[in-house]
């Protein structure tokens, strides 16, 4: 029926048999789509009245109340957090719903350059950070999808990365494709930690990461894209001495540089 949806198992059964369980799981879907739209719904109809008070807030000039200075400044920096919450929200919802990617052409050599000035300027010199690009591939997929999972990781190691510490992004080849991964001298993730950081608002350490200006969104958009684009986000850390996130792109991903058949 084509409102129904039915997951289908087969499990052995006595030696030689196998038991085909169907489960009827159409109510589970619906409810999923319930939450799904739900939220859709709530973060759109945030949007404009966020809006309306950012817009305010910005036409305020501080030099006219001397002495709600700083709170300005607070409640500023708390618009535009909540805007990015939204925004966020949003993205995962578009991400949630979508089936497919675009096929475009993803440039990784100015890719590349992009990711390292952006992560130049979120550090503002108080990390290294060393490029090595040597895939000499590009990608099949969204460009600005691609962009800000790609970007995000780097923005997540510049937060979560003392001063004075490493980072270090690579775009290389691998026998199952390419892989583009970000490496920190961080703070590191304890391994129980690490199935759930893909989770929406999941954070290892609350007030640590809420200083740090993320949404706790990131990841979890990160995982969607690369979910859209059969790709695999694998996560290596240890406490106290950094982490590596990688992004694990198949053949079929790849595209030529300077042509347009797959390598
Ligand atoms: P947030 O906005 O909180 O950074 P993310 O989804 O990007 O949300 O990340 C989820 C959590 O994973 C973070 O709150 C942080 O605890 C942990 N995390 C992500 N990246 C790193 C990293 N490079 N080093 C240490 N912890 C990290």
């Amino acid at each position: 029926h084509p409102n129904r949806h039915i997951n289908v198992t087969l499990l052995p059964f006595g030696r030689r048999q196998r038991l085909l369980l169907a489960r009827d799981i159409s109510h589970l879907t619906r409810l999923e789509q319930i939450r799904r739209d739900f939220v859709a719904n709530v973060s759109h109809e945030l949007r404009t009245p966020l809006t309306v008070i950012h817009g305010y807030l910005e036409l305020i000039d501080p030099s006219d109340v001397p002495e709600l200075a700083p709170v300005l400044g607070e409640m500023r920096a708390q618009s535009k957090r909540m805007g990015q919450i939204v925004e966020d929200l949003l993205t995962l919802s578009r991400l949630e719903t979508q089936e497919h990617v675009a096929d475009e052409r993803v440039q990784m050599t100015p890719l590349m350059a992009t990711i390292r000035r952006e992560a130049e300027a979120l550090s503002q010199g108080r990390h290294h950070i060393v490029l090595e690009s040597t895939a000499e591939t590009d990608l099949l997929g969204s460009v600005k999808d691609l962009h800000s999972a790609l970007s995000n990781l780097v923005s997540n190691a510049v937060r979560y990365t003392p001063t004075g510490g490493n980072i270090t992004i690579r775009w290389l080849r691998t026998p199952e494709g390419a892989t583009y991964s970000v490496t920190d001298t961080g703070f590191g993730i304890p391994a129980s930690h690490l199935a759930r950081l893909t989770e929406r608002f999941y954070r290892v350490s609350s007030s640590r990461s809420r200083d740090s200006g993320g949404t706790g969104l990131g990841l979890s958009i990160v995982k969607h894209v690369l979910n859209l684009h059969q790709a695999r986000l694998d996560i290596q850390s240890e406490p106290g001495q950094g982490s590596t996130f990688s992004c694990c792109f198949g053949h079929e991903r790849l595209l030529k540089l300077g042509g347009s058949d797959e390598v």
